[in-house]
């Protein structure tokens, strides 16, 4: 039998009927862009993320992108970014004009501390990154970073449902980006994104901007493009919202089953925090020197994994900057993906690990 990394056409018959009664419903409504669904999908998450503004987007990276522009972020500003994340975070800066400043992570991979070093005169935001759904400690981030006159962007796209003390993950920052990308714990049946502010004024231009600088029909304030949410997606997520605790729970269990096991194996550094709340489980992210060689093995045995990710991005040809970025290079060079997700079934969750533990006998 083999166990794939992720499949998203195992999910359960009852959810595929519910998305397609959801579907049938639209195709009689006829209503494709903007409308209820959209409306109600703002509202549904606000529920999820506390008292704030929820703009609904194409997709993540609108998001990061839009919450840049909102900030006013021009060319030659510097925005500090960790060096090992999805290629999108830093993207957006470049594509803007501005420049991202890379840092290295910490050892779960988390923007390190050390970044308050390359504050300068130029620089105006920070993008602390909850990488494989762990949150970055933002109260000490925000606080360094007010004192520094910076914003704060939060690249919350693998950490929806993570909080800490009790306030979300997306809503620390002057901005939250959320992806809800198919492989992200809420993801869609396609592209769809969000951002998250408490500032109306914030709020007000990534609105604009998301939609041709219209305050409304044909009135166009500013300069703008189209990066709304699509309605498809927003019907969808609406669905998929109601089995979003449910989900969350089968990724807790499945991450304690693999802490349980694996902690006997001496060579596996593992994510001992991914039960905690400031962590959503989105990825069981193990560490191994010997990575290529057991995701070899694995594959052999029909296993499938992952690797988030396989080069840091001052390595990438559109950002190639020198630098040690020790941690986060060792991430990259030693970290496996182990599957994790809510259509993993027990029997597969076992034959994966069975599979671990023969390669160490
Ligand atoms: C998925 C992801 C994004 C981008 O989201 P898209 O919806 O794919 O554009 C940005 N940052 C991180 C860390 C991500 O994992």
């Amino acid at each position: 039998m083999k166990v794939p990394f992720l499949d998203l056409k195992k999910m359960d018959d009852s959810l595929k009927s519910e998305l397609q009664i959801a579907f049938g419903k639209a195709l009689d409504e006829g209503v494709f862009s903007g409308g209820n669904p959209v409306n109600s999908l703002v509202e549904n998450l606000k529920q999820f993320l506390g008292a704030g503004h929820l703009i609904p987007l194409g997709n993540g990276t609108d998001a990061l992108e839009l919450a840049l522009r909102a900030l006013a972020i021009e060319p030659g500003d510097e925005v500090i970014v960790p060096a090992l994340t999805w290629v999108s975070t830093a993207e957006v800066i470049k594509l803007l004009g501005a420049v991202p400043v890379f840092v290295d992570t910490d050892s779960d991979g988390l923007i390190s501390s050390e970044w308050v070093n390359l504050v300068n005169q130029k620089t105006k935001a920070v993008i602390p990154v909850h990488l494989y759904g762990k949150m970055v400690d933002m109260e000490a981030l925000c606080k360094e970073a007010k004192n520094r006159n910076l914003f704060v962007i939060e690249d919350a796209a693998q950490a929806f449902g993570a909080s800490q003390k009790g306030k979300a993950a997306g809503t620390w920052g002057e901005v939250g980006a959320f992806s809800f990308y198919p492989t992200k714990n809420l993801g869609a049946l396609g592209e769809a994104g969000a951002c998250f502010t408490k500032d109306e004024g914030l709020a007000r231009m990534i609105t604009l901007f998301a939609n041709h600088g219209q305050i409304k029909r044909d009135e166009h304030l500013i300069l703008g493009r189209n990066a709304r949410m699509d309605t498809l997606q927003a019907i969808f997520l609406n669905v998929l919202l109601k089995y979003f605790n449910e989900f969350q729970a089968t990724r807790k269990a499945q991450a304690k089953k693999y802490l349980d096991v694996l902690s006997e194996i001496e060579e596996i550094v593992l994510p001992k925090e991914i039960l905690r709340e400031n962590h959503n489980a989105h990825l069981f992210v193990i560490q191994i020197e010997r990575r290529d060689e057991l995701k070899e093995y694995l594959d052999l045995k029909g296993i499938g994994t992952a690797i988030h990710y396989p080069e840091i991005l001052p390595d990438m040809l559109p950002f190639a900057c020198e630098g040690q970025f020790e941690n986060a290079r060792k991430i990259s060079q030693n970290c496996l993906s182990l599957p994790l997700n809510p259509y993993l079934s027990p029997i597969e969750q076992e034959q994966v690990l069975g599979s671990i533990v023969s390669f160490f006998k």
